[in-house]
């Protein structure tokens, strides 16, 4: 994380809500069900897979977590409506984690069910380090019935190599990634080399386990590797995927895709698009780095 990424998130606050808007157009679908349905569809229409979230989270009242599975049970049914390659991606904050463990457990409970009803899969993406253990019980709880449920575990963590061994017999379907919460350095590496290497590590840990993994990453030497491991194992495409946000490193995206592997872009839409934008980049000021350099390339596009 340079100075220039810290200055920069710093200045957000004084950007006007139209500027913010210009740029969160490139990596949030819109605000309404219809307009992230019509991207998702255009983009299935090129080969690629979409996994939908409904922008949230950090809620203060299991009211806002009813209306929020709602408004994902409503998806769902949208989803199957218009006949979409898309899965849903859910964070148990959004359902109430930090406000009532059990009820949100019991709501994703509910939103897998309907979820395998419609032939349908849910993601269950990771948030910061306190919600972690959390979200592991959940999902070993939600195996015991379902197995149209998958998680997310972070590379930066110090415990994720634990975590995965602790996993293993389940063979979970993952999505890998390096993590983006600002975490301490107690409980994450924050040497990128590190992290980078724990990333190949447990990648190749898990689908020598025979997981599915959702290999999420824009690293052009993560995918490196990731291909080398597929290689290595003899892996056919339906084994793994590779997961990108949308609007991000769109290139290597098309790389990936046209050399026959299965891409998923990660899909964020809703009506808190403006605090969510600013949230995330103020959270996390190399994410406003990144945004910033796009901008420079000319990311100002869609
Ligand atoms: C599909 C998907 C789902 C994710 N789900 C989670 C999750 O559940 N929990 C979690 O903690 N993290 C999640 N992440 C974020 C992830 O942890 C990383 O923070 C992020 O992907 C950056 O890591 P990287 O592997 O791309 O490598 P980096 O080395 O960080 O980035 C490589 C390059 O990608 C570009 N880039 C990366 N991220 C962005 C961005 N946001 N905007 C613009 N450019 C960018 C930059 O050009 C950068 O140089 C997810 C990422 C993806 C792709």
């Amino acid at each position: 994380m340079t100075f220039l990424d810290r200055a920069i998130a710093r200045t957000l606050p004084a950007v006007p809500k139209s500027i913010v808007r210009r740029v969160a157009n490139r990596y949030i679908a819109g605000e309404t069900t219809q307009e992230a349905l019509d991207l998702v569809t255009k983009l299935n229409s090129k080969g690629f897979r979409a996994t939908l979230d409904i922008l949230g989270e950090h809620i203060h009242s299991m009211d806002q977590a009813q209306r929020a599975i709602q408004g994902y049970l409503n998806l769902l049914e949208d989803i199957a409506r218009r006949r979409v390659e898309s899965t849903i991606s859910i964070k148990l904050t959004q359902l109430g984690l930090k406000l009532d463990p059990q009820h949100c457990a019991d709501m994703a409970a509910r939103l897998v069910r309907r979820a395998g009803e419609l032939n349908n899969f849910v993601r269950i993406d990771m948030e910061d380090s306190s919600c972690t253990t959390a979200t592991l019980q959940i999902y070993r709880d939600l195996r015991r019935e379902f197995s149209n449920v998958g998680v997310v575990v972070q590379a930066y963590l110090r415990r994720t190599i634990d975590d995965v061994c602790a996993l293993e017999e389940l063979r979970p379907n993952y999505r890998l990634c390096k993590g983006v919460y600002v975490e301490p350095l107690e409980l994450s590496y924050h040497d990128m080399r590190i992290i980078n290497r724990n990333y190949v590590t447990i990648l190749d840990r898990l689908l020598r386990g025979g997981s599915y993994v959702g290999i999420a990453t824009h690293d052009e030497l993560m995918v490196w590797e990731a291909l080398r491991i597929i290689r290595e194992l003899r892996l056919g495409p339906d084994a793994y995927e590779f997961q990108m946000l949308l609007g991000v490193e769109e290139q290597l995206r098309d790389i990936i895709h046209a050399g026959g592997h299965h891409v998923r872009i990660y899909i964020p839409f809703g009506r808190d698009w403006y605090a969510y934008s600013v949230r995330r980049l103020r959270e996390n000021p190399r994410l406003a780095g990144y945004v910033f350099r796009a901008m420079l390339r000319g990311g100002l596009r869609r």
